[in-house]
């Protein structure tokens, strides 16, 4: 496996270019200000007229023009809207309009990978796809760290894509903790993987699913709250600056022998042979075909389950005890009216 740095890039190769983000939301944000804060001169930003989107944009201090314009005009055009929009959008307002030799940018391999968008022949398409939340991608840039990126070349007309995915890459500030070359299918299924199973699916109903077995039991909200929700980040900084045994290190040994006789209950052979068939619906791209099928109908399940999530108690009383620690929210990395 190769990683690439910041000494592996040539940022000054993009730095007159002209950049297109088509988007502001999470990652889109993030790009436009890391890659503007790097250094590249032109940076726009790409929405609908009546996007909620424009007055964030242009507070931020970016000019902001239409899909068509920036098809024709941009060197680089990085697709930074939701997945399920960006094969319509491509064909509509990107395919025939494109520069010849322009290179067409991606954040995540989905579209590419399962044949929703068909590139020009003549154009670059590359990905340099976050291994972390856009909001993120920019509070580590102005930390002075960054994201781990995957990069990868799907086309190479120009015969420097990958340079020029490198010195993106290295502008987002993902050069700083590493650019790992993979494909667009590599990056895709473990995307789509690891959030289902682990990072987001995974964690959530094991959040959730605790939280309730307490309140059912008789204990309180806010003590399942804490206990479920709140601690995660706690146990989880201890995970990421040094593993799992730099966690339980700091644990008590009553916690950590109860780590290692009730995890495997809880994690068990049913459990890995779901893990083993949600990866084989995403290697197959059952899951892509039923997610598709969902947008096109216009989401009412998503939209619904959303909804349901939003309203569980869980949210209700942590909302309540999170207005008690005010530090928490403190330079929080959402802010819905500017990101
Ligand atoms: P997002 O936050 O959901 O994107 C929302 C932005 O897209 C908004 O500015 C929205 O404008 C705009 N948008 C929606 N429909 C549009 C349209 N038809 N034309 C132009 N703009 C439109 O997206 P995201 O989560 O950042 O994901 C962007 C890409 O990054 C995806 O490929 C995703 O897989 C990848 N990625 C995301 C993350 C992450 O942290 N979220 C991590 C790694 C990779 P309005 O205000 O008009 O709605
Ligand atoms: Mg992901």
């Amino acid at each position: 496996m190769k990683v690439f740095y910041d000494k592996d890039a040539d940022f000054n190769i993009i730095s007159d270019k002209i950049i297109t983000i088509v988007g502001y939301g999470s990652q889109g944000h993030a790009h436009a200000a890391n890659l503007k804060d790097s250094g590249a001169k032109n940076v726009n930003v790409a929405l609908k007229n009546n996007s909620s989107s424009v007055s964030k944009a242009k507070e931020a201090g970016f000019n902001v023009i239409s899909i068509e314009e920036a098809a024709k005009e941009s060197d680089i055009l990085m697709l930074a809207t939701p997945d399920e929009i960006q094969g319509k959008l491509y064909k509509e307002h990107i395919h025939s309009s494109l520069k010849t030799g322009a290179a067409l940018a991606f954040a995540h391999g989905l579209n590419i990978h399962y044949g929703l968008i068909d590139p020009r022949d003549d154009i670059d398409v590359f990905m340099i796809a976050p291994k972390g939340p856009g909001h993120t991608v920019r509070s580590e840039y102005i930390k002075g760290g960054g994201v781990p990126s995957l990069i990868s070349v799907f086309q190479n007309k120009s015969g420097n894509a990958f340079d020029v995915a490198l010195a993106y890459g290295s502008g987002l500030g993902a050069g700083r903790s590493g650019m790992i070359e993979t494909t667009f299918r590599e990056e895709c299924e473990t995307d789509l993987f690891g959030e289902q199973v682990v990072l987001c699916g995974g964690l959530t109903e094991l959040i959730t699913a605790g939280y309730e077995t307490l309140v059912e039991a008789g204990y309180a909200p806010e003590m399942a709250y804490f206990e479920c929700l709140h601690e995660v980040k706690l146990i989880v900084d201890l995970l990421y600056e040094g593993g799992i045994a730099n966690m339980r290190y700091s644990i008590s040994n009553t916690a950590e022998y109860g780590d290692y006789v009730s995890g495997k209950r809880i994690i068990n052979n049913e459990t890995r042979k779901e893990m083993k068939k949600i990866l084989s619906d995403i290697q197959s791209g059952k899951f892509t075909k039923d997610w598709m099928m969902e947008c096109q109908v216009n989401q009412p399940n998503f939209k619904a389950m959303r909804n349901k999530a939003k309203n569980h108690g869980i949210e209700v009383v942590g909302k309540k005890l999170r207005d008690m620690m005010p530090w928490i929210s403190k330079n929080k990395l959402v802010d819905t009216k500017k990101n």
